[in-house]
């Protein structure tokens, strides 16, 4: 009686053991197919020459608010326009927090666009700044930030001029990361794009509408793009071009055309 109570115990321990690993082969199963969904369009024929699908940008923010725990808690749940995140928060003290994979998109730029992407959630990887909006930069977040921007451009191959401000992009709606956020040191360590070796006046014909677009701004509101401009470039305020700025474009466009053209 013992014996057979005893097999029968095992028997039902096997079946057991059986059936959990059935749900877990059916669970894993599922969980492959709603993060590779098929087409049932097309004939499933894979391949297994594929990986991640990678970000290309990297898009700044400060976060306009009073502590890096406020901002663990928005950026987890939602502010007054709905649910956000981002990639990444730096503490002021330069503590770096994750919040969302780098493959995974985080709610963090919202409508806008930058040259020809349009959808920049998709794009890029969000890094937000604990920082009230009117306040300078710490240097230790600085030190932070210029170390996560060179893991991440390493890691996931982003080019080091693909970093861009929040408000960039999104010039009618977003004041991010603001005029005292510091471009220059960020172009000393070789990131962003930035204006190099003398500034010279540009040739008759320039079209300073047309370089903005070109460095990638966004032209539906012609002095918010400049107000843009201005806070990235010169740390200034103001919606109106001036020779100065038409320098600074020249130069930019000068440096892009010349890394497409594969000088
Ligand atoms: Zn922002």
């Amino acid at each position: 009686m013992t014996t057979r109570k005893a097999t029968a115990t095992r028997d039902s321990l096997f079946r057991g053991l059986l059936s959990r690993a059935s749900v877990v082969i059916l669970v894993a199963l599922l969980a492959a197919c709603a993060h590779a969904p098929r087409n049932p369009l097309a004939t499933w024929v894979p391949s297994p020459n594929h990986d991640i699908r990678r970000p290309v940008l990297i898009v700044l923010h400060f976060t306009d608010q009073h502590s890096v725990q406020q901002s663990l808690h928005t950026l987890r749940t939602a502010n007054s326009g709905g649910p956000v995140s981002a990639h990444y928060l730096i503490g002021a003290d330069g503590h770096i927090y994750q919040l969302v994979s780098d493959q995974l998109r985080a709610w963090h730029a919202g409508p806008g666009h930058w040259g020809t992407i349009t959808d920049l959630n998709s794009a890029s990887i969000g890094i937000e700044l604990d920082n009230d909006g009117h306040s300078a930069f710490a240097p230790a977040q600085i030190d932070s930030l210029l170390r996560l921007l060179t893991d991440l451009t390493e890691r996931l191959h982003i080019p080091r001029t693909q970093i861009i401000g929040h408000q960039d992009l999104a010039p009618t709606r977003r004041d991010d990361p603001g005029p005292l956020f510091p471009w220059p040191q960020l172009a000393d360590a070789g990131f962003g794009r930035w204006p190099q070796g003398v500034l010279v006046d540009p040739p008759a014909g320039f079209d300073p509408w047309m370089a903005l677009a070109v460095v990638g701004y966004p032209l539906d509101d012609r002095p918010a793009a400049v107000r843009a401009f201005h806070n990235h470039f010169r740390g200034i305020g103001g919606d109106e071009l001036d020779a100065q700025d038409l320098r600074i474009l020249y130069n930019l466009v000068q440096q892009i055309e010349s890394t497409s053209n594969g000088d």
